[in-house]
């Protein structure tokens, strides 16, 4: 990317984000503007196809219902219009991985996928035995480290999972855009590890590169108190440079001050 400016944003949430600001749309355009960003994707994130872990409450945390997805899409094209001649705003999703519900997801991306213009797969949630636990809170990264006893073990699982992602048919909609492959090291200050199973990160990379996809070089580590990088870095960061992967800024604003943030870190 070198000194080129970063005009376009790949990763912005909404006020329908249960975990995020109500800053309305307005609000986060207004911003994209005074940034000089030409290219914007609101990517909410997708709703779950079905509780699939016990805590109900924190599940409806961490994405919108589905009753709320058709007033979603609504203002998204109804702000790409107010907007059309200054900025070109995309309808977006991020959707999950949750390993083992392929055929929920497949299903619920055949009905929004017609909408979506732009989108990214992320994972947040890794299985442990029969377990779902979001490893990008402390809690849940500290319970998979409970369970799976070593770092390693922890960042291994990550990678598999994100590479079962990579790998799994989720339709015609399947989105293309990996969303921060490097979300694992969300504690690493906590936690300091430096991975170097260099043969499952050349895989992922690999992987992602076979299928054309892109990678989500996301701001938003640079916010959170435990971590204080880009999540795409180190030998992964390497390695994506080495294969020549596509990659699209992506600030996961879930405010509008957010936005473009950090996009000339290098
Ligand atoms: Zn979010
Ligand atoms: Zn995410």
């Amino acid at each position: 990317m070198g000194n080129k400016k970063v005009v376009r944003d790949g990763h912005i949430h909404s006020p329908y984000c249960p975990h995020g600001t109500k800053d309305t749309f307005e609000m986060y355009v207004e911003k994209a503007l005074n940034e000089g960003l030409e290219e914007i994707t609101f990517t909410e994130h997708m709703p779950f196809p079905c509780y699939f872990i016990d805590d109900k409450e924190f599940q409806d945390e961490c994405a919108p219902s589905k009753d709320v997805m058709d007033e979603y899409f609504k203002d998204v094209e109804k702000i790409k219009l107010k907007y059309k001649d200054k900025i070109k705003i995309n309808s977006g999703l991020e959707v999950d991985f949750i390993e083992g519900y392929e055929e929920e997801t497949k299903k619920l991306l055949n009905i929004y996928g017609p909408k979506l213009e732009d989108g990214l797969l992320s994972v947040h949630f890794i299985k442990i035995e029969d377990q779902y636990i979001a490893i990008d809170w402390k809690q849940g990264f500290e319970e998979a480290l409970e369970k799976l006893g070593t770092l390693e073990c922890v960042y291994d699982k990550y990678y598999e999972t994100l590479l079962k992602a990579i790998k799994a048919d989720l339709g015609d909609y399947k989105p293309r855009r990996i969303g921060h492959p490097n979300l694992i090291r969300i504690f690493n200050q906590l936690y300091p590890f430096e991975y170097k199973n260099t043969k499952l990160l050349e895989e992922v990379v690999r992987e992602i590169k076979n299928r054309n996809y892109e990678l989500d070089v996301n701001t938003a580590g640079l916010r959170k108190p435990y971590c204080g990088e880009i999540y795409v870095s180190g030998i992964f960061k390497e390695l994506v440079n080495k294969y020549g992967v596509n990659q699209v800024y992506g600030s996961d604003s879930h405010t509008a001050s957010d936005i473009g943030r950090d996009f000339d870190n290098e």
